[in-house]
Formats: structure tokens, C-alpha cells, sequence
């Protein structure tokens, strides 16, 4: 089978990558990130969603060179705390290129955010409406409405959002508070496989639109949230569907008076632009008569691999006894693990992983596409490990 044109592109970035790693030789576990595959998604995302604005939402990945990288190349961002926003300040975003999306945030937070120029909020609860009137009085606000994410590999439950009644109630109260309501916001789930999986929250924030333009509050903006997939072991339909789906559900549900669109892609930015180098730690077997063996990284689920709970997101790994993967060396099956003293630092042990034979303690294991929730999830230092060092190739 011939390969796409993206996946060239992608097996040029890890080789990229892995040159740098043989070359420069840094401690483990590490992530490496290259700067022209950040540049190729962001692009890609530009093109298939032309008339979209694009906020990048920096708790995906929030390395200067990466925000830098973004913020030259006219990306918005999605931020969550004023940590977030004065990193995009610094590295060169525009305060209106900045919309503060967390629902959950402290009246002083609110106040900050506003002293530093952000002038866009979501909201999904009456007491943040108040305090965003109280301390960005005029500023525009988004309604988070709670959504159905099926289809997701990693949905965000009822954490987020209030049902659409409350939302329309909390728009109008907005405006009334001074705010300019602006439209209604959701998140689809992260990694969303369903290019259709936007359809029924842009059908409700379509509803919630036409009820207040009813009585003459007119909401201007959809944010469609993030929840586009990159490839892991399991490969997702092409950006163009979800970008068609996308596009056409808007334009069903939205009719003539077509909204202005936000997405705030995280994962889809920069999970494919990220190898994850590991060492082997320890290989071990359990008993005699149980054929698969345990392989202790120096990585784990508190080392930057928080993802792999429920084993959501399966990374394609491949090792230095392997080069290519699978390259006719005999394998067998393990079990994943980290190296710390807690019983939950599993990493796979459901998914049928299968690693050479010969591995043995000091080999690499790279764990691919893990741009994403990586770096930005690692501990501090539980049990003395050190959180995860980024390293960026241009
Ligand atoms: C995390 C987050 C995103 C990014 O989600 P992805 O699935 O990584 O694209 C977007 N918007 C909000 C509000 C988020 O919290």
C-alpha cells in the first residue's frame, strides 16, 4: 500500500526526531517536539477550516517554541489561567487573540485576566456571569452548554456546561449585566472519532440562537471547543470529513444567518509533532507458567503518560531493537508499567502490546504521537522523578 502524502510527512518528522535523540543522546525519559509538524497542523487546520478562527488550546502543549510557533503564524489561543495568558502574552499573542475558557476560575482570576486585556470569556454558571460583570464588566461571554460526547475516546463527562435552558437563561442575563452575549460554546470530547460528533451541540447552541433572536438578543458566535483526533494506533478519518461534517452542520442548523465559528484544537495541533523517548528499566516475568513479561519504563502515568488511564489512548511504540516496527524481529507480549512505587502506574495491560524478545533493561522505547497531554501532565516529583523535559527540533 502506498502511503499518503501526511503520513510521509509524519515518518520524515519521527525520523527527524530520532536523529536528534541518537545524536544528542538526552536523559530519559524526554519528549522531543518538532516545530514544522506544529507549523504542517496548524496549517492543515487552516485550510480545511477556512472561514474558522483558531484558538490553540495551550494546555495540550504549552512549550514556548510551540505557543511561539502558533502565535507567529496568527493562531489564536484557548487559555485556562492567568499562567496561560501571560505565557501567550509574552510570546507575542494579541489579548484579543485570547479567549479565557474555563468555566471554573476565581473572581481575581477574572479581574487579572481583564487588567491584561482579555475581553472573551465562557462561562457556564450564574455566579461566573456575575463575577465576569462585576470584573471585565463588557467584555463578551460564551455559554457552555453540556453536551452528549459519543463518539469520544476521552469525553469530559458533566464536569463542563448546563443545559441549554440554563444557557439561554444565563445569556440573557448577561446581557442584561452589561456583557455582550456573544454565542453558546461546547466540547464535542477529546478525540473524537465521529466527524459527526459536533452535530447535535451545534444543533442546540442553533436553537438557543434563533430563541434569543426572538427577543432581540443576538448571539453572533459558535465555539465549537476541541475534540479533533490525531493518529495513534488506531488511525482516524481524514481531517477534510470532520472539517465537511463540520461545515455542513453549521450550515443546516444555522441556516442564512450563518455565525462566526471558533474551534480550540489541542490535541490535533500537536500530538502527531511529539516522540516520547524512554529507557528500559527492568524486564521481568511474574511466574513460570505467564508468557508475558512486564517491561518498567522510566516513564509512567506520573511521568507524563496520564492519558493511558483506562488505557484511552494506545501510543504506537517502537523500540531499539526494532528500528522499524516490527521489522521481522520475533515478538512477544507485555505488560507496560512505569517506574514508581504505585500500584496504578500501568500503562497497558489489556491492550495486546507485543515488544521484541531481547529487550532488555537499557534499550529505548519511543512512545510516537505523544505531543499531547504529555509534558503538561507530568507530576513534579513523585517519588523523585523528575517531570518531563521537553526538547524542540526546528
Ligand atoms: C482541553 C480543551 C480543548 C482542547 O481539546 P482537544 O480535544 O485537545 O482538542 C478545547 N477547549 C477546551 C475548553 C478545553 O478544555
Amino acid at each position: 500500500m502506498t502511503k499518503s502524502f501526511a503520513d510521509q510527512r509524519l515518518d520524515e518528522a519521527t525520523a527527524r526526531i530520532r536523529r536528534f535523540l541518537d545524536h544528542e543522546q538526552p536523559d530519559t525519559p524526554c519528549l522531543v517536539i518538532d516545530l514544522p509538524t506544529v507549523r504542517d497542523r496548524f496549517t492543515a487546520l487552516r485550510a480545511a477550516l477556512p472561514e474558522v478562527g483558531i484558538f490553540y488550546a495551550v494546555k495540550a502543549n504549552p512549550t514556548p517554541e510551540v505557543v511561539g510557533l502558533l502565535a507567529a503564524e496568527g493562531s489564536c489561543f484557548d487559555v485556562a489561567s492567568p499562567a496561560e495568558i501571560d505565557l501567550c502574552l509574552e510570546l507575542g499573542a494579541a489579548p484579543e487573540a485570547i479567549s479565557y475558557s474555563n468555566p471554573i476560575k476565581k473572581a481575581r482570576d477574572v479581574a487579572y485576566a481583564f487588567e491584561r486585556g482579555v475581553r472573551l470569556f465562557v462561562s457556564d454558571s450564574e455566579q461566573d456571569v456575575l463575577a465576569l460583570a462585576e470584573h471585565a464588566p463588557g467584555a463578551s461571554v460564551l455559554l457552555r452548554i453540556l453536551v452528549n460526547s459519543k463518539g469520544s475516546t476521552y469525553p469530559f463527562g458533566k464536569k463542563f456546561g448546563c443545559a441549554p435552558e440554563m444557557a439561554t437563561d444565563l445569556l440573557r442575563l448577561a446581557s442584561e449585566s452589561g456583557l455582550v452575549p456573544l454565542g453558546v460554546a461546547f466540547h464535542a470530547g477529546s478525540q473524537q472519532l465521529d466527524p459527526n460528533g459536533w452535530d447535535g451541540a451545534i444543533a442546540d447552541a442553533a436553537l438557543i440562537t434563533a430563541k434569543l433572536r426572538a427577543e432581540g438578543i443576538e448571539l453572533t458566535t459558535v465555539n465549537l471547543g476541541g475534540g479533533l483526533p490525531a493518529g495513534y494506533l488506531e488511525q482516524p478519518p481524514p481531517l477534510a470529513e470532520y472539517a465537511a461534517a463540520i461545515t455542513a452542520s453549521v450550515e443546516r442548523h444555522f441556516g442564512d444567518v450563518r455565525p462566526r465559528v471558533m474551534i480550540e484544537p489541542g490535541r490535533a495541533v500537536v500530538a502527531e509533532a511529539g516522540v516520547i523517548r524512554s529507557e528500559v528499566v527492568l524486564v521481568a516475568k511474574k511466574s513460570y507458567s505467564d508468557e508475558r513479561r512486564w517491561v518498567f519504563l522510566d516513564i509512567g502515568r506520573y511521568g507524563g503518560l496520564a492519558e493511558t488511564e483506562g488505557e484511552a489512548i494506545a501510543y504506537p511504540l517502537v523500540t531499539s531493537r526494532d528500528g522499524v516496527p516490527h521489522d521481522g524481529v520475533p515478538l512477544g507480549p507485555v505488560v507496560l508499567a512505569g517506574p514508581t512505587c504505585d500500584a496504578d502506574d500501568v500503562l497497558y495491560q489489556n491492550a495486546c502490546y507485543e515488544l521484541p524478545l531481547d529487550l532488555r533493561a537499557g534499550d529505548h522505547v519511543d512512545l510516537l504521537r505523544a505531543g499531547a497531554y504529555t509534558a503538561s501532565y507530568s507530576s513534579v516529583a513523585f517519588n523523585g522523578f523528575a517531570p518531563l523535559a521537553t526538547h524542540c527540533v526546528r
